[in-house]
């Protein structure tokens, strides 16, 4: 049962008057009804006057932390000279080499505002590049909301995961098994008409599965054997597991690879990165466009968020953290009789009930016991822990000792309750 919040409570009635379920983003429906009125470092303070240690991280885009003052500062100054010109300015290139110089294998950047978008552009190259109009995605990776990529899984087979989806988007794409590269091989053999694998490097949108060992590679082999364009998602890995993101993590060079989230402190702007080969295909008929792509804040943001990690690199920050908070949690767990279990990376995990056994594909999910997770997810927050009630935990850079004392003691009382 969750704590009622009164002011929260009236501002979620009356937000139920103004938009859909209250909510400007489906992905809430489902989360306690709490306003937040500010957040700060590691910490989000609702309007009742109460205090979380936050793992959401806003879905991930607070790597930083919350309201980071160098960005902030940044953008605030910088915005004073106007936010949108739809013609180009001067912080542009250097957000650009900044950006290439830090993703290290790119030669082109394109900005954008969402994932979901610039992973409809990436999708776009690769078909204009090849000819060929479908793809290979993985069971339970996420691309964004729109048609040819929402999906979910029904009794194993892809169904649309909208009511009103065109149902053709779904025919789209080939879809397999994460980590089932000899499934991939036999698809890429049997069908002519694949112009991209499109894959999140870990798959942290269901279960935060990471790559199994050489699977990456054998993804990169196959395409390249197919003459196959090998897009990235790394909206959640890039410049998280790694300054390089997945991309440097686990040694595979992608041909594209779509950015957002950890890239700008907190602002929304996406990227799409590639070969000069592939990318400048849109200075030539492949169309790409946004009013606010590239914007004056945007850039600010993307330039102060990367020199942040470039001069205090927080990675080895976050290995300790991340690993200390999964092991507690798992012994927590323990002392009040919760088979709770988490896997994944330490900057981006994720915490069910079930069998500690990795799991290593879509499928294995169904052994866990995620929405008795989801349920303990609001048990959290009556007790100032924000997580995300599909299971996903992000750490940030502004996650440190007293963070961790405080989450603890607080999970401990969540779990002596969930367990009692
Ligand atoms: N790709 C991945 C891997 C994501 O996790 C997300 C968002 N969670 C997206 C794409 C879509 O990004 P956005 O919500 O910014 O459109």
């Amino acid at each position: 049962m969750s704590t009622v919040l009164e002011r929260s409570a009236a501002f979620a009635s009356r937000a139920r008057e103004l938009t859909p379920g209250g909510v400007h983003s489906n992905v809430r429906l489902s989360a306690p009804s709490i306003f937040f009125e500010r957040g700060e470092g590691a910490w989000l303070y609702d309007v009742d006057g109460r205090d979380y240690v936050d793992y959401l991280l806003g879905q991930g885009p607070n790597f930083l932390g919350h309201a980071p003052a160098r960005v902030n500062d940044a953008v605030a100054a910088e915005a004073r000279r106007g936010s949108v010109f739809g013609a180009n300015h001067v912080l542009e290139n250097e957000a650009g080499e900044l950006f290439l110089d830090t993703v290290g294998w790119a030669e082109r950047v394109r900005f954008g505002v969402t994932g979901t978008e610039s992973d409809q552009a990436a999708l776009r190259l690769a078909r204009a590049a090849t000819g060929r109009t479908k793809f290979v995605r993985f069971a339970g990776t996420y691309h964004g909301w729109l048609d040819n990529v929402l999906m979910t899984m029904v009794d194993g087979k892809p169904a649309p995961g909208s009511a009103g989806q065109l149902p053709h988007g779904i025919a789209e794409s080939y879809v397999l098994a994460f980590n089932d590269a000899a499934a991939l091989e036999a698809t890429l053999a049997e069908h002519d008409d694949i112009a991209a694998v499109i894959v999140e490097p870990v798959m942290f949108n269901n279960g935060a599965i990471p790559p199994a060992e050489g699977f990456l590679a054998e993804v990169r082999r196959l395409c390249d054997a197919h003459g196959v364009v090998l897009i990235f998602d790394e909206v959640i890995t890039g410049f998280r597991v790694a300054l390089g993101g997945a991309a440097e993590r686990f040694g595979v060079r992608p041909d594209l690879a779509v950015y957002g989230k950890a890239m700008a402190g907190g602002w929304p702007v996406s990227a799409l990165a590639g070969s000069a080969e592939l990318m400048d295909l849109f200075a030539g008929g492949v169309v790409h466009a946004g009013t606010f792509n590239g914007s004056v804040p945007a850039c600010a943001a993307v330039i102060a968020s990367l020199r942040a990690l470039r001069e205090d690199p927080p990675y080895e920050r976050l290995e300790a953290y991340g690993a200390s908070l999964m092991r507690s949690i798992v012994e927590i767990g323990g002392d009040h009789g919760l088979p709770l279990r988490a896997q994944g990376l330490p900057m981006a995990f994720h915490v069910s009930f079930g069998d500690p056994a990795p799991v290593r594909d879509y499928a294995g999910l169904a052994g866990l016991d995620l929405d008795r997770y989801a349920a303990f997810s609001h048990t959290l927050a009556d007790h100032g822990v924000w997580v995300a009630g599909r299971g996903i935990w992000y750490v940030s850079a502004a996650h440190a000792d007293k963070e961790l004392a405080a989450t603890l003691e607080r999970f401990a009382a969540a779990a002596a309750q969930a367990g009692a």
